[in-house]
């Protein structure tokens, strides 16, 4: 009985849902979603206060985002919220909706550049309208640092509405400096190739135990000399990160077990020092802690946001184990050395024996950083190559993430529009949740974790490539096995038509869906997004002959079809090989080769189609979330437990993070 109402709690949500309002914005090309915390009160009063500790210091690192991705970002931000709160003039018409726009886009990137293609995000108002917002603003609402409304005119307006002011927060363009056409905040009067010979004379090639090189922090060079500068307390960020540690603090105090206890006080040590040495200390007590419920990331982690690969963004993730949903992970996890034996790559590049290969479903209560608003749906960490081969890898999907965008998405048309056939849509409907909940699984829980290296190959030969070809790796050896009859012995899926589904899905989305994320005549950029195309693109043209998957016609509109599914497995397997080849052996030349070839181009004439289709369905490409509040319910002095509300607005939240969790300097 016990048993069965934990059941009804965890998931009783579902059957509430019609009332739970699930998007709650939408402008340009983002839609704003609210998800769950199912489970929460199931947790102690303990749990809950540790997860409210946690919960506050993920959102104190949020300047950190905004300033790593261009130095001018919070006092933009400062700025436009301003004008926000203290124009006097008429809130309403066409350009002050194109403001709210602009404010609305700018805080969902955390910074001027979109989030996902990196470029510019150039205002819809015009420069007149602007100088007016600014002029009827009393003063008191802008920071005194910023000198006052002249100089806001003067400096500020040319960086928000030029497009030739860094038009790129990310560029890796081939043949260009990557570090000067870049506008994150990473590098400062550091070219391209010193950047590179920095990091390259650090670099000992006979550590076999190396730090994660430049991860935290920027790079700059004045008067000749090249430092850097490191993001700790006393540091750069320093205050961010004093009342991170402050918070953290308050965590270990609360620590569901010694081990957990450690681990915090690792992570504050590392915060205190900047010490390189200490993150891969705390990453490995981290990674070897099965036993704690809660759980979080917390710290300066992937490097997506450098075109160089070295510094990391900073970003926070508070969760704890969905205990049912991880069954089916575990059953996963404990099968890894069979995965790996059986695996089509070459076994000079198999793993003899897989290990540390943990896989949980976790439940989300709180995003920050780099994962807010717009966040993965699963994460496997650490990201240190020496780490994960000698202790292994920690792999979760945020499973109320997932169905949050799946319950928000059922019913647009989507699916109804770009798959040719009924059957298809229906198959999808029964199947298509647990289909890409199995592919995460697969993708994180064994994909990133399998192969290895050859002999003297470090893992950073592919440079800007080695992005868009691990993800590939990890989205192949998933594609591979979730065809594997072994999935439905497992009892991971009633029938290999959830992997059906997930086939037609891939495909469908690899070479037309994901471009409706992409402007018209620009090339693809982002990693995940390359790495869809390249196999989707790689199959189809390698599959014409035997017409495995085609190209259908019907009035007007293009559609991809599957035609062979056991076909397509095995192109999938020796892509999976060559793609490994690649890793193993840090053939450079030959994973640029795959990546220019199928990955990037896109069809002009197709992508015109996809857009013209997707505009008349009128959904937002892009999603992300508002989080949850979580509460702290006080007795004197002291926190003695927290409870969830869910908000249903944006705009507050934004402004509430910029009033209460803004701890840096406009410039740092
Ligand atoms: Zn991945």
């Amino acid at each position: 009985m016990t048993l069965l109402m934990v059941t009804l709690a965890l998931h009783g949500c579902k059957d509430k849902e019609d009332d739970f309002k699930w998007q709650i914005d939408q402008f340009a090309d983002i839609r704003i979603m609210r998800y769950r915390i199912p489970g929460f009160e199931q947790l102690s009063p303990q749990q809950r206060v540790l997860i409210y500790y946690l919960s506050e210091a993920a959102k104190c690192g949020r300047d950190i985002i905004w300033d790593q991705n261009y130095k001018h970002n919070l006092a933009i931000r400062s700025i436009i919220e301003g004008i926000y709160s203290g124009y006097t003039g008429e809130r309403s018409g066409e350009q002050w909706e194109q403001f709210m726009i602009y404010l609305k886009r700018v805080w969902f990137s955390n910074g001027i550049h979109h989030h996902y293609s990196s470029d510019k995000i150039l205002p819809g108002f015009s420069t007149e309208y602007l100088t007016e917002l600014i002029n009827l603003t009393p003063d008191k609402f802008f920071s005194s640092l910023l000198g006052g409304k002249e100089r806001i005119k003067e400096i500020y307006i040319p960086i928000i509405v030029d497009p030739t002011i860094a038009p790129k927060r990310v560029n890796q363009d081939a043949g260009i400096d990557m570090v000067v056409q870049s506008a994150c905040n990473y590098y400062e009067g550091v070219t391209q190739i010193e950047a590179e010979r920095f990091y390259a004379d650090m670099a000992n090639p006979t550590d076999s135990t190396p730090i994660s090189y430049g991860l935290n922090s920027k790079l700059v060079k004045e008067n000749g000399k090249l430092f850097e500068k490191v993001w700790c307390i006393g540091g750069m960020y320093g205050k961010a990160i004093e009342r991170i540690v402050f918070l953290l603090e308050k965590a270990a105090a609360l620590a569901e077990n010694e081990q957990q206890q450690k681990i915090i006080e690792k992570l504050i040590e590392y915060y205190k020092t900047g010490d390189l040495r200490k993150f891969d200390e705390y990453n490995i007590l981290w990674v070897n802690d099965l036993q704690s419920r809660v759980d979080f990331v917390n710290g300066f982690i992937e490097t997506y946001g450098d075109p160089l690969g070295y510094k990391a963004s900073w970003e926070s993730v508070v969760n704890f184990r969905d205990e049912e949903a991880t069954r089916r992970t575990r059953i996963i996890s404990n099968n890894a050395q069979w995965f790996e034996d059986h695996s089509p790559i070459d076994d000079r590049f198999k793993k003899k024996e897989v290990r540390g290969v943990t896989a949980k479903v976790i439940t989300v209560a709180q995003l920050g950083g780099d994962c807010y608003p717009s966040t993965p749906i699963g994460i496997n960490l650490p990201n240190a190559d020496w780490i994960r081969k000698v202790h292994g890898s920690k792999s979760v999907t945020m499973d109320n993430i997932t169905y949050a965008y799946d319950q928000a998405a059922l019913g647009n048309g989507f699916l109804e529009e770009f798959a040719w056939s009924e059957e298809e849509v229906d198959l999808n409907k029964r199947y298509g949740y647990l289909a890409s909940s199995i592919h995460t699984d697969l993708h994180e829980c064994l994909g990133h974790g399998s192969g290895q290296l050859a002999e003297g190959v470090k893992g950073d030969e592919l440079k800007n490539y080695g992005s868009p070809l691990e993800e590939a790796r990890a989205d192949l050896f998933a594609l591979y096995y979730i065809m594997d009859p072994k999935m439905v012995e497992l009892g991971l899926m009633p029938s290999l038509d959830v992997a059906r589904v997930q086939y037609s899905n891939y495909i469908r989305n690899g070479l037309m869906t994901q471009l409706t994320r992409v402007e018209l005549g620009k090339n693809i950029e982002q990693a995940h997004m390359r790495n869809r195309q390249l196999i989707a693109k790689w199959c189809y043209e390698q599959g014409r002959a035997d017409n495995i998957i085609e190209r259908m016609e019907r009035e007007g509109k293009t559609y991809f079809v599957v035609n062979d599914y056991e076909k397509l497995r095995q192109l999938f397997g020796q892509l999976l090989r060559e793609i490994q080849r690649v890793k193993s052996t840090g053939d450079f030349e030959a994973g640029k080769s795959l990546v220019e070839t199928y990955a990037v181009k896109v069809d002009y004439d197709l992508h015109k189609q996809l857009l013209e289709r997707f505009a008349k369905l009128n959904i937002a490409p892009y999603g992300g979330f508002v989080n949850p509040l979580i509460v702290p319910i006080i007795q004197g002095d002291s926190v003695v437990d927290a409870k969830v509300e869910y908000p249903s607005s944006y705009v507050e939240q934004m402004m509430e993070y910029s009033k209460k969790y803004s701890y840096l300097p406009l410039y740092n």
